[in-house]
C-alpha cells in the first residue's frame, strides 16, 4: 500500500476511512485554504438554499492574480471559531453529500502541473489513513462522487485556459469583475442575460431559453460560452 506522498498510479492502493471516534476527526476542517470552483458553489448554494450572491458574500472571499486578472474564490474559515469551516460541527461536515471538491480529494490532492494524484498528509495526521482496507483511485473517484466534480472542472478548465479570454480579461477595466460574475455569481448573470437578452450575442442556435431560466448548469455553459464570445469581439 502506499504511504509517501510520491504520485499514485492506477494500480498502486492507499488505505483510508474517516469516521467519528477518531481523534483527528474535523480536524482537517479548520484552517484550510479551500478554493471553490464554479460547480462547487452550484451545489452548495443549492444546499444552503441561498442565491448564489448571498452565497459568495457570507462564505468567500475572492483573489484576484495580478497578471491574468484571473479569479481564485476561496470558502472563508470562520475567524471567530478559531478558523474553524462554517458547515463543521460535532458530526462532521453538515453539508457532506455537497462539500466542494478539495473536501472529496483530501487526504489526496492532484499536482497542477502533471494531473498526477497524490497523498498530501501521513498517517500521523490523518489516522483514516491508519486502516487495513485498501482502495484504489478508480474507487476513490467513485467513492467520493467526483464524476460530475471532474466534468465540470473540465469545462471550467478550457475557459480559464483560454488566452483570448485571459487576454480580454487583462485588458478590459472589467474583466475580472465581468467573469466572477458570469462564472460565480450565476442568480446575478441570470438576471443580466434576460435584462440584456445576452444570449441574442451569440448564435442562436441551441440556446434553450427555460433551461437559462431553471438550470444553473445550462446557464454556467451558456456563461463559458458567452465570456469566449466576448474575448474574441462579438
Ligand atoms: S465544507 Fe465540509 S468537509 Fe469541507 S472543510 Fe467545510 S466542513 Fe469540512
Ligand atoms: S484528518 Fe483524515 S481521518 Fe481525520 S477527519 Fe480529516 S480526513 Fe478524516
Amino acid at each position: 500500500m502506499k504511504e509517501t506522498r510520491e504520485p499514485l498510479q492506477p494500480r498502486d492502493t492507499f488505505s483510508f476511512s474517516c469516521h467519528a471516534g477518531l481523534s483527528c476527526f474535523t480536524s482537517c476542517c479548520r484552517d484550510v485554504n479551500i478554493l471553490l470552483s464554479p460547480y462547487d458553489i452550484i451545489r452548495m448554494k443549492r444546499r444552503l438554499g441561498l442565491s448564489s450572491t448571498e452565497f459568495l458574500a457570507r462564505f468567500t472571499k475572492t483573489l484576484v492574480a495580478p497578471k491574468t486578472a484571473f479569479l481564485a474564490v476561496q470558502l472563508k474559515m470562520d475567524e471567530e471559531s478559531g478558523r474553524r469551516c462554517y458547515f463543521v460541527g460535532s458530526g462532521g461536515c453538515s453539508i457532506y453529500e455537497d462539500r466542494p471538491w478539495s473536501c472529496r480529494m483530501y487526504p489526496l490532492d492532484v499536482d497542477g502541473d502533471c494531473g498526477q494524484y497524490r497523498l498530501i498528509v501521513d498517517r500521523s495526521r490523518c489516522h483514516g489513513l491508519d486502516v487495513r482496507e485498501g482502495t484504489n483511485l478508480a474507487q476513490w473517484f467513485r467513492d467520493q462522487g467526483l464524476g460530475p466534480y471532474t466534468a465540470e472542472s473540465e469545462r471550467f478548465a478550457a475557459v480559464t485556459g483560454d488566452d483570448n479570454l485571459t487576454a480580454w480579461r487583462v485588458s478590459h477595466p472589467q474583466g475580472a469583475h465581468i467573469f466572477h460574475l458570469a462564472c460565480y455569481d450565476l442568480d446575478r448573470f441570470r438576471e443580466l442575460v434576460f435584462r440584456e437578452a445576452l444570449y441574442d450575442m451569440i448564435e442562436a442556435g441551441g440556446i434553450n431559453l427555460d433551461e437559462l431560466r431553471g438550470d444553473d448548469l445550462a446557464l454556467l455553459a451558456f456563461a463559458y460560452a458567452w465570456l469566449r464570445a466576448l474575448a474574441v469581439g462579438i
